[in-house]
């Protein structure tokens, strides 16, 4: 390809010509003096300089400061001690212009810093002390310590009982060399390459990054495309039609788990290759998507770069260098990937784009469906945003329905396998029956006959989140507070229900406020639970079980999930982490224990991740030849959401939730920001919460667009206290409330920390 640069245009050369002054942003983290300050452009770099380079000025009593250059400017600026620049920190400008308008918009909507906001451009690792990144550095590699020949006879053996090591040995048998163990580990997993060094066929060596395309990368077998289904034909149709448009175009791809929306992004991904546009794919976590990164590598090969945080920091510096080089077409990764230097960027595609890791929780607090459109609004080029997902965020889904965005359904399963019969089960009849355990007579007949067919189960135990609540085990009711909606939060010391969004407070209920009944308890099992009772009720039983306790090694989660779809266990019990989208043909049953917990969760969001969780859970049964079925265990059998994620009815779920969040101005009918204080002293947060909150009033339409503040539902981390108070409304008026809420705290103590999140998903 002729092109291998970046696409941007440099600013126009009249203009540059006359540009006698530089607008740098220099890099120091003090809100006060996060705006561009103006300097003199020295004479030897009068024709040089351009918007995105990084620079070094004087600044203050400081000689010498790191800065970014945002503007170019001729006006005589109102300057009442002209500086000059004094030189550039690198030859090439470190940002396009497209990119350092993005920075910009980014500053502005999340209130985050200018310098953290263009530092996300930046390749990771590369901090702001260090002058020239590293360029050539050693990485552990593994290459083979046997002959090919007896590598590709143990591979053979290994192959049924063994894919993985299998897998690794032929991948080594096609490199010319060494591979980065971190690279083999992405699709592979840790395990696999101990077991293949503990048996001497495999061995660890200090190597010199290998920089020749290919030696990372999966051998270049290009996989055969299927002919695509006429619904798939359409989406990849509407992609290039946008394409072509040259302008910014949105697209929702609404598909159900195993309808052939990765094959749709595949093929729309060629199509823009063949346009000469980078495509980059973000998925929520990469750890636990490596079937989906092996297909986008088999399909494109070397063209692929992935960035994963397995990678060390010199590795995704090597990663960023060939993207940026153009050598990279495709480029797949969580959330920051979205700021990855594609400079002929034309398809930017999120899977999953209803997850909550697209939000990032610490600043800058951006959202990556956001920045994803203002990158393709920013390049002259436009491009296309393709958002997938089975149960699309209800932000997205509202923009379908006023027409903001283009939308492609795939109503059906590839090879017209059905979606599995769903049974809600009622768990307050479980008890009148005298059935005390965790499992349903209807799951645990079902778990029987699997098991005897040498068929595999699931079981799900939702934990989403840390508080507890009351539930009323005769007729299901949870106390809820009343200005909220939301339920409360049971406390032990001192003992209390209390409102997490308003900070409602009451002593704790001894009778359901519902039925008057005796049986309101505290609520939650753990998994360790869960595993004991499976053992005592299916003792001939083979277990795994996935949860934070037994995934906190690196490449854990695969481990678990290789070994569970090796066949080495008959039961996979796990939390939430389990839904994602893995396939395991051998699963027939699917139970979820608790379908209710995070419905009573202190979220507005509740009852939607309850929906997406179950419908996610539910797409896992049935992916092979033999039917699913799934059993939804719940004490609300008749709430809206638990019925229609029983009847696969996402339509009917997000009317319903759209009509509740219009009637409390919750989002998407309001803009929300959440300011979030936290420290260790609990009189001096609660205070300067309520401060922040004063100075919000002073700027608000009406007191109903604040909530709070309140302790956060999360009341405790880490040994500081926290305390929250939320804003809504239209995105202007919430922008104001916070800044005057900023603003009020300004002086504040300390030790206390205040943080603003415009657009908050997390609300814990
Ligand atoms: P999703 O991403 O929606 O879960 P996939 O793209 O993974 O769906 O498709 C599910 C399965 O169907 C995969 O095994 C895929 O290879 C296969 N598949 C997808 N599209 C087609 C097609 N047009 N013809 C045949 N098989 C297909
Ligand atoms: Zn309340």
């Amino acid at each position: 390809m002729a092109d291998q640069g970046r696409e941007e245009i440099p600013p126009k050369l009249t203009e540059r010509d006359r540009a006698t002054w530089a607008e740098v942003v220099v890099d120091v983290r003090v809100a006060e003096v996060d705006h561009p300050f103006h300097y003199r452009i020295p004479a030897f770099l009068q024709t040089k300089l351009r918007v995105g380079h990084r620079v070094y000025v004087p600044f203050g009593p400081r000689q010498r400061v790191e800065g970014f250059v945002v503007g170019l400017t001729s006006d005589a600026p109102d300057v009442v001690r002209p500086r000059d620049i004094i030189e550039l920190v690198e030859e090439e400008p470190a940002f396009t212009e497209a990119e350092v308008a993005v920075a910009e918009w980014m500053a502005e909507r999340y209130l985050c810093l200018r310098v953290q906001a263009l530092q996300c451009f930046l390749p990771p690792g590369s901090s702001r002390r260090r002058r020239r990144p590293v360029q050539e550095r050693t990485v552990q590699g593994v290459s083979l310590a046997i002959p090919p020949d007896e590598a590709r006879r143990i591979a053979d053996g290994l192959e049924k009982r063994a894919p993985r090591q299998a897998e690794v040995l032929r991948r080594l048998l096609h490199a010319d060399g060494p591979i980065p163990a971190a690279q083999m580990a992405v699709s592979a997993g840790y395990g696999p390459l101990r077991a293949l060094e503990g048996k001497g066929y495999l061995r660890y060596e200090t190597v010199r990054r290998l920089r020749l395309p290919g030696v990372q990368n999966m051998p270049g077998t290009a996989a055969e495309r299927p002919v695509l289904t006429p619904d798939q034909q359409r989406a990849v149709d509407a992609v290039v039609a946008a394409l072509d448009k040259r302008s910014f175009t949105s697209i929702l791809l609404h598909g159900v788990t195993g309808s052939g929306k990765t094959e749709v992004y595949l093929q729309a991904i060629g199509e823009a290759i063949q346009r000469g546009r980078q495509a980059i794919v973000l998925v929520p976590e990469i750890s636990l998507t490596p079937q989906t990164v092996d297909r986008f590598r088999k399909r494109f090969g070397d063209k692929v770069a992935v960035l994963h945080s397995a990678l060390g920091s010199g590795e995704r510096y090597d990663e960023w260098q060939r993207i940026r080089s153009g050598e990279v077409d495709v480029v797949i990764g969580a959330r920051s990937a979205i700021f990855a230097p594609a400079g002929r960027l034309g398809l930017i595609i999120i899977d999953e784009e209803h997850e909550a890791s697209y939000k990032q929780e610490e600043a800058p607090r951006y959202h990556a469906r956001e920045v994803a459109e203002q990158r393709l609004r920013m390049q002259s080029l436009g491009g296309v945003l393709l958002l997938g997902s089975a149960t699309p965020s209800l932000e997205t889904y509202h923009m379908v329905r006023s027409k903001r965005i283009d939308y492609v359904v795939l109503p059906e399963r590839i090879g017209g396998r059905s979606l599995p019969a769903t049974e809600i089960v009622d768990m307050r009849e479980e008890l009148l029956a005298g059935n005390r355990t965790m499992f349903s007579r209807s799951l645990t007949a079902a778990l029987h006959e699997a098991l005897a067919r040498r068929e595999q189960a699931i079981l799900l135990l939702n934990r989403r989140g840390y508080a507890s609540f009351l539930l009323c085990r005769e007729c299901g009711a949870v106390p809820r507070c009343h200005a909220c909606e939301v339920s409360l939060t049971y406390h032990q010391q001192p003992l209390r229900l209390c409102c997490h969004y308003c900070g409602y407070e009451t002593s704790v209920l001894t009778a359901c406020p519902q039925c008057k009944g005796p049986y309101l308890r505290p609520f939650g099992a753990g998994t360790q639970r869960v595993e004991l009772e499976v053992s005592k009720a299916f003792p001939a039983a083979r277990v795994l079980r996935m949860d934070r306790d037994t995934t906190a090694r690196k490449g854990a989660h695969y481990d678990i999930l290789r070994r569970f779809a090796a066949g080495e266990a008959d039961i996979l019990i796990g939390t939430q982490m389990i839904a994602k989208g893995h396939d395991f043909p051998g699963v027939t049953v699917v139970g979820v224990l608790n379908a209710d917990i995070a419905l009573h969760f202190p979220d507005f969001r509740a009852a939607e991740r309850t929906f997406q969780l179950l419908a996610q859970v539910a797409g896992r049964a049935g992916r092979g030849d033999t039917a699913g079925r799934v059993f939804l265990q719940t004490y609300s059998p008749d709430h809206y959401a638990i019925r229609a994620a029983a009847a696969h009815d996402y339509v009917g779920f997000a009317s319903q939730e759209l009509e509740y969040r219009q009637q409390t101005s919750y989002p998407p009918y309001a803009e929300l920001a959440r300011i979030l204080v936290w420290g260790e002293d609990q009189h001096k947060v609660a205070s300067t919460a309520k401060q922040a909150a004063k100075g919000c009033m002073s700027v608000l339409n009406s007191p109903e667009q604040l909530v709070g503040p309140s302790a956060a539902p999360l009341e405790k981390l880490k040994g500081k206290h926290r305390w929250h108070l939320l804003i809504k409304g239209d995105t202007d008026t919430v922008r104001k409330g916070a800044e005057a809420g900023l603003q009020a705290v300004a002086q504040r103590d300390a030790e206390v920390a205040v943080a603003v999140d415009i657009g908050a998903v997390s609300l814990l």
